[in-house]
């Protein structure tokens, strides 16, 4: 039998491959709370972008980083992402365009930022109960966790989700841009020296291309359910 292990789901894989939305349903069905670690790393960048910074580690980083007080607050009704209060001041709609994407993955990078916000993260992952999404949930910030995921899909049709999801917004497109910018994103996640994107050795892999994102969540959850006798704390 496993040892018991936190009650923590945990949601990593590329950009764009429908993490979110599972992510979302399943805390939803669960009754956990979500958490967007993606949303902290594009808080950091806005902040750092804010103050002029570019991204390599300095006294002012760490000096950002030190009193850096974040909140996450769950969407408004009728909006679909985690809002980020940064030293008392909303973020706005720019926190999730694509450019800020690259930017947080040029700042996730560095060693500094990486510590603090992993560190954020476990203290709001304490009491478990929580669905954690990101490149390095499962592997780094929530080794122990219970149930592992790992979510993939071909880069095409990540960009093809990710487009329609800014055209929701209002939001003009250029679909051949957005597939260049994801697959240097994830190519930069993934070679990267610090909690590259991978899938932890006990995740288990999905794959979305053909798979709409309620199939993937009723997957996950019938899996939580018939393991959680044995998994859980
Ligand atoms: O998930 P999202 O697209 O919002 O993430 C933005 C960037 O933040 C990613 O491309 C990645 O570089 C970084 N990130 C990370 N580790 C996480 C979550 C996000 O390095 N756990």
């Amino acid at each position: 039998m496993l040892p018991p292990r936190k009650r923590i789901v945990t949601i990593d894989g590329p950009s764009g491959g429908g993490k979110s939305t599972v992510s979302r349903a399943l805390a939803a069905k669960l009754h956990f709370t979500y958490l967007d670690t993606g949303a902290m790393y594009r808080a950091v960048a806005h902040q750092c972008r804010k103050q002029g910074m570019t991204a390599e580690e300095s006294p002012r980083l760490a000096e950002l980083l030190a009193s850096l007080q974040m909140e996450l607050l769950p969407p408004l009704p009728g909006g679909d992402d985690v809002r980020v209060v940064v030293n008392g001041v909303e973020i706005g709609p720019e926190l999730r365009t694509p450019e800020m994407g690259m930017l947080a993955s040029q700042f996730s990078a560095l060693p500094m930022v990486r510590a603090t916000l992993t560190r954020l993260q476990q203290e709001i992952g304490e009491g478990g109960r929580i669905v954690a999404e990101g490149r390095d949930t499962g592997t780094v910030v929530f080794p122990d966790a219970a149930w592992k995921f790992f979510l993939d899909a071909s880069a095409e049709i990540r960009a093809q989700r990710r487009a329609a999801q800014l055209r929701r917004k209002g939001e003009s497109v250029d679909e051949q841009a957005l597939l260049a910018q994801i697959i240097k994103r994830d190519k930069d996640d993934r070679e990267r020296s610090l909690a590259p994107l991978r899938a932890a050795a006990d995740a288990i892999v999905l794959d979305s291309t053909e798979t709409p994102a309620d199939a993937v969540v009723e997957r996950m959850h019938a899996h939580i359910l018939a393991t959680s006798c044995c998994r859980e704390e």
